[in-house]
Order: C-alpha cells, then structure tokens, then sequence
C-alpha cells in the first residue's frame, strides 16, 4: 500500500520538478553493443561503484524529496550480484509509486518471476534486430534465441507494461523497423525506436553516416500500419503513436531532430555514484563522496540533492558530425 503524495523538493531553476531517478547499478555488461560500447572496455574496479547499500540509502532520499518513479538499469542491472535483494528493498520504499527497469534481456528468463514479486512493474528490454547474425554483430557476444525466450518468459509473467527498446541505425537494422513493430503487436507489447546519441568514442561506426531519423522509420511504418498520436501523458522523451485497432504504442525517443529538454523530470545516478544533472551534458554531483565522508547523514545528503537540481542544464546539444563532447558511453550514463 502507497503512502499519499509526497511533496516535490527536487526543482530545478527552470521550475521543472524532477520526480523520476534512472540509477546504474553496474557499468559492466555481457553484451557490447556497437553503439554503446567500443570492443575493449575497461570497467570500474569494485570499490570504485557504489555498494548496494549505497544505491538504496540514495533511493530511500530521492523518494522522502518527492521522487516517485525509479528505473534500475546499467551497463546490464542483472548481472550485478544481489541485485534482486536491491530491486525488493527498492521496491519496498513507501512513496515509491514506480519501480521500473531496462534490460537487455538475457537473464530475464530467469529473473522475471523474482521482479514481478520485487513490485516491478514495468520492463524495457532492448532489442535491435530479429536476425540471429546481426543480433550477434551488433552486440557482439549476444544470443538472440536468449533474450527472446527471456521476453516471452516475460510476456508470460503479468507486469503491467513491457517495451522493447530499439537504436535504429542505417544500414545495419533500419530495413527491419516493420517487422520489428510487427512483433511487439503479435506480442502484444510496446516498441520505441531510439535515435542513437554521441555518447563515447566508439570505432565500430561513423555515427554520423548511421544517423536514422525518427521521422524516417514514421513514413516507413506509416506504409504498413496506422499510427494514431497518443496526446502527451507524461513529461518525457517520447512521442508516443496507438497502432489503430490494437494496444500496442510505439515510440519514438528523438534527441537530435526533436527537442524534450522543457519538459524534463529526470536525473540520472551513475554506477561511481554520479549524480548526472542532464544526459547531454557534464553537469554532476559526486554523491559517493558526499556519502562516504558523511556516512548515515542522510538530512546532508538530501540537503545535497536538493543543492544540486541549481546546475541543471536548461538543454542538451548533441552533434553527430563531432567528437563527442560526452566522453561518458551510455553503459557508464544509465540509458
Ligand atoms: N543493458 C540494458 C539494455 O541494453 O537495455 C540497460 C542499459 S542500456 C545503456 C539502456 C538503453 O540505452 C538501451 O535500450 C540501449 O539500446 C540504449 N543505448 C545505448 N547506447 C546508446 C546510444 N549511444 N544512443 C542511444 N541509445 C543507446
Ligand atoms: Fe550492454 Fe545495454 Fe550497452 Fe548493450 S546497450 S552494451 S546491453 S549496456
């Protein structure tokens, strides 16, 4: 049972209330996806990444400022050991309306029933392509067979909602965007397709020449099916569209040719213990030495968090056809 509204502590100088926290759990993952990774990564050393502990005291703050959806994600949040005991206390915070998390699926087959009971109640689970060859080029060790068995198992679970997560590239998947709606409809599930953001060096691609626009995978869907604009629900990212005639939405998450930055309500928390302002942008806070100089102070560290919405960003600028001002990839970031 949910405890009444509690009252939003968290804004910003622009007066958005940021009441939605992503948290990275872990940088590491059993996948490297070409967009996400380089090849050869080196990830955090163990006392360099918050503890478990660490991660639920600073979500425990985040929900008494007002924070009332957490998404648990990564590098790949499943991989990290204890993670369910995490997802249950989490899950277990009274003001807490929404525990949500995004996976690449490949150990949710196994992992699913424990979530749904950890009070789970959505997934987002990353899929590019249905092509067995290229599901293993473009994430260079993944197993497709894996993570669908892992999103039927799932489907077959009961969570309220389940979305697939797609980072469309030219070239490499874009011919694929009707088939893949084709199976969140048979799957009776969601899709959002993600333009893919500058965010690391990576050398497996030209970002700039793989640039697939949102509105391009619209027209192309728009030959096959009847997209309907779904007015806007929630302050977010997305554009959502209703397939006419079914439940399935889909999604497009647009940063370079459509802006969302005014409607913003997130804050992300990196695996170090980063609290990361805005996405597009450097602007942080070390919260894992505000803990551990100030071990229990949870009045300090709120009083910090608080502090700290001063410096966020008004808006991401991202450019494809530069270097990366974002050295940070999106394993480190918490997509
Ligand atoms: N490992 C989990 C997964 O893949 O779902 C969670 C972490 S992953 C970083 C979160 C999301 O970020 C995934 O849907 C992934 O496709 C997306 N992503 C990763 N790198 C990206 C990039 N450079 N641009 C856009 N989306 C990216
Ligand atoms: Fe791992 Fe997710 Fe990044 Fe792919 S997108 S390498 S699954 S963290």
């Amino acid at each position: 049972m949910r405890h009444p509204k509690q009252a939003k502590q968290l804004v910003d100088r622009f007066g958005r209330s940021v009441d939605y926290v992503r948290i990275s759990i872990t940088d590491r993952c059993d996948f490297r996806c070409v967009y996400c990774m380089s090849e050869e990564m080196t990830f955090l050393p163990r006392e360099q990444i918050l503890s478990l502990e660490e991660i639920y005291n600073l979500a425990m703050c985040f929900s008494e400022l007002g924070v009332t959806k957490i998404r648990i994600t990564g590098g790949e949040p499943l991989i990290r050991r204890n993670v369910l005991d995490l997802m249950q206390k989490i899950g277990n915070l009274p003001l807490l309306e929404e525990l949500v998390m995004t996976t690449n699926g490949s150990n949710l087959a196994e992992y699913a029933e424990q979530l749904k009971q950890a009070q789970v109640s959505r997934l987002n689970i990353s899929l590019d392509t249905l092509d067995a060859v290229k599901f293993k080029e473009l994430t260079r060790s993944g197993d497709l067979d894996t993570v669908l068995k892992g999103i039927r198992t799932a489907i077959a679970t009961g969570f309220k909602r389940i979305k697939i997560n797609a980072v469309i590239l030219k070239n490499r998947n874009h011919d694929e965007v009707i088939d893949l709606v084709q199976f969140a409809l048979d799957s009776g599930i969601d899709i959002s397709f993600i333009e893919e953001m500058p965010l690391g060096v990576i050398s497996s691609h030209n970002r700039a020449e793989a640039y697939y626009s949102s509105d391009q995978i619209r027209e192309e869907l728009a030959t096959r099916f009847t997209l309907e604009k779904i007015a806007e629900t929630t302050a977010g990212p997305s554009d959502y569209y209703q397939i006419q005639g079914t439940t399935t939405k889909v999604g497009f998450i647009s940063p370079h040719s459509h802006n969302f930055c005014s409607t913003c309500n997130r804050v992300r928390l990196t695996a170090e213990g980063r609290l990361l302002l805005c996405l597009g942008n450097e602007h942080s806070i070390d919260l894992k030495a505000e803990l551990r100089s100030h071990p229990g102070d949870t009045e300090h560290i709120k009083q910090v968090l608080i502090d700290a919405m001063d410096i966020k960003p008004e808006k991401h600028e991202f450019n494809l056809d530069e270097q990366p001002i974002i050295m940070r990839h999106m394993n480190s970031t918490g997509g």
